[in-house]
């Protein structure tokens, strides 16, 4: 049995200004360009991600794999379309070269300088390529779902759970149903729709209500029978017809079934729509709570820090990461034992090694990027600090969310203002995993504060030694306020942007 299996993982934030050239696929590798071969393999080998769930499957099975890319970008504005065309070109040539089966990890939200939807028009060819051939695809929660992925695919199974723990399992069900067809017998029949409503982000966590009970429904109608099941929140900062919520069920050989269960996911999310609404705490009174809540708990036993999230400007929804209100606030409102994760600022991080370590030194910290889409132009913040600590940046996840792999933040400094650790970094990344800050000496679990510029990820390494969180509401093209967003493409009417009473869905 030979399979090709291949990652081309991107979620795309039509608002965002950071580019997204191939170079920023190279997530983790140290040549700048994405793995391939069996570099790939050997990189995510054991590793909590569905290439991690596709290699296991596949060497239980004694199947021969061909990886011919493992490429994962952070999230950040359209892709570039030399990247795409590089990246499919791969995938392509490596079924075409003939397979038993096909394997992709993709994201689901990908928008490419001239596709709106960046993997289906994939999934078309290689079905084209290969008619026969069973193809299974993970995909993430985020997907805002276009319907060639259900037209030309065989199975598709997206994460259940948010922050993403599940990478691996998702591969793992995307893997079973193909190897069951190439074995014979097994015919997978999916059904997909849609409804019009954009779930806040901030709301989607699978720790609470609604998304809990939604993605409990999915896995009992599995271990009910269904092949797979999956409920997509979709990712609302993108600005493409279909961004918003969908479901897909696939089930052997029984339409009937498959589209009762995807009714019974879109119903659920539907009646419960209100409570994917999230309420914005104005900056000041979330800062104001915090400085409270340090002097209430100064002195107690308390142990573990309390959590102050820069949610507007993640870098793993599209954030250019380099806004400083948050930050500035923090530092202006004197909160002490501080640690800030971080500022996206190569330049600054140049400029804090040439002072060296020990030396204290004024410089112009992050605001570099101009927010076209919000209208906020870049202002960098003067900050005076200690150069503390300087690191290349690499480190492996401890997990739970994708434990095991190779991150890079490049070059990366902790510059000390006495008050704040500001962790500053030459490379994009989502603090998520307990081992971003201990590789740079920092434990997270002794700080009185965190700050993270991140919205719900962070639960997975860090929502367990919280003693508190406080959202809160900073500059960025990830901004959890719409009306800020200018909405062009669409569909309208859509929940929560307007009223709507009649679900006009979409469906297969
Ligand atoms: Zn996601």
């Amino acid at each position: 049995m030979r399979l090709v299996i291949a990652m081309m993982q991107h979620e795309t934030n039509t608002f965002s200004p950071v580019p997204t050239p191939l170079e920023r696929f190279a997530r983790g590798n140290t040549e700048p360009v994405p793995y391939e071969g069996d570099a790939a393999i050997e990189a995510f080998r054991d590793t909590g991600t569905a290439l991690g769930g596709f290699i296991e499957v596949a060497e239980a099975e004694g199947a021969e794999i061909i990886c011919p890319i493992a490429a994962s970008a952070w999230p950040s504005g359209v892709v570039e379309d030399a990247a795409y065309d590089y990246m499919t070109a791969k995938i392509c040539d490596a079924v075409e070269a003939g397979c038993d089966g096909i394997l992709l990890h993709l994201h689901g939200a990908m928008v490419t300088k001239s596709l709106v939807d960046g993997e289906g028009p994939l999934i078309k060819r290689l079905r084209e390529i290969a008619p026969d051939t069973p193809m299974g695809i993970a995909l993430d929660m985020h997907t805002n779902f276009y319907p060639d992925m259900a037209t030309y695919a065989d199975v598709i199974a997206g994460y259940q759970t948010y922050p993403h723990v599940d990478i691996r399992e998702t591969g793992v069900r995307a893997a079973k149903p193909v190897i069951a067809m190439i074995k014979g017998g097994l015919r997978p029949t999916m059904a997909w729709g849609n409804r019009p409503m954009l779930p806040h982000v901030m709301r989607q966590g699978s720790g609470d209500f609604p998304n809990s009970d939604i993605q409990a429904m999915a896995q009992r109608m599995e271990a009910e029978g269904a092949l797979s099941a999956s409920f997509f929140t979709g990712f609302p900062h993108a600005d493409i017809e279909l961004a918003g919520s969908s479901a897909v069920v696939v089930t052997d050989n029984d339409m009937a079934l498959a589209e009762k269960l995807r009714d019974e996911l879109l119903d659920f999310a539907w009646d419960n729509r209100r409570d994917f609404i999230y309420e914005i705490e104005p900056l000041g009174e979330s800062l104001a709570r915090a400085k409270k809540l340090a002097a209430e708990t100064e002195g107690s036993d308390t142990k573990g820090p309390i959590v102050l999230l820069d949610h507007y400007d993640n870098a793993a929804s599209g954030g250019s990461m380099d806004t400083m209100k948050v930050l500035e606030g923090i530092l202006d409102a004197g909160l002490t034992d501080v640690a800030f994760f971080a500022v996206f600022d190569p330049e600054a991080v140049q400029a804090l090694i040439e002072a060296g370590i020990g030396n204290e030194t004024t410089i112009a910290l992050g605001g570099k990027t101009d927010l076209d889409a919000i209208k906020h132009k870049a202002a960098p913040l003067q900050v005076t600090g200690r150069v503390k600590l300087i690191s290349d940046g690499r480190f492996k996840n401890h997990g739970p969310m994708s434990a095991g792999m190779q991150m890079d933040m490049g070059p990366t400094v902790v510059f000390d203002t006495g008050n704040v650790e500001i962790i500053v970094i030459s490379s994009h990344l989502e603090p998520h995993d307990e081992a971003a800050f201990l590789t740079l000496g920092i434990d997270p679990v002794r700080k009185k504060f965190l700050g993270l510029k991140s919205r719900v990820h962070w639960r997975a390494g860090f929502k367990h030694i919280a003693v508190e969180t406080i959202d809160c509401a900073g500059i960025g093209v990830c901004t959890s306020d719409y009306d800020m967003l200018d909405f062009k493409h669409v569909r309208r009417p859509i929940f929560p942007l307007d009223q709507v009473n009649d679900p006009a869905s979409t469906a297969d």
